[in-house]
């Protein structure tokens, strides 16, 4: 890993939609189900869909084969505007009462939902 990236903030969060623009799921949006910042990596619904062997448990009696999402590296997915509905880039901006929040580059909306 270079050191150039890990200077890189994650400015994705948690519920944040994205769009995967690398890998095998280029093109899909999702939603954001979790981060992983000191791996550099996020969990996106729908993205990165893996088989994994299980045991059985108590959950699931019979073991075998469950999908699910595995956790993609963050670079390979872009934040999706709500205005613009496609994926751009965005800025920091801090409001009057200090708040930091994100702001689309394209059409200059608070991207934050709360
Ligand atoms: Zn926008």
């Amino acid at each position: 890993m270079s050191t150039e990236k890990s200077k890189i903030k994650i400015r994705i969060r948690k519920n944040d939609k994205v769009k995967v623009i690398a890998g095998k799921d280029k093109g899909k949006i999702g939603k954001v189900l979790d981060v992983y910042p000191d791996k550099h990596r996020i969990l996106v619904e729908n993205a990165n869909i893996v088989k994994r062997h299980t045991r059985p448990s108590a959950q699931n009696k019979q073991g075998g084969i469950v999908e699910g999402e595995a956790a993609i590296n963050w670079s390979n997915v872009m934040l999706v505007c709500n205005k613009c509905m496609s994926p751009v880039r965005i800025k920091m901006h801090q409001l009057e009462d200090g708040k930091r929040v994100r702001i689309c580059r394209k059409c200059n909306e608070i991207i934050d939902a709360s």
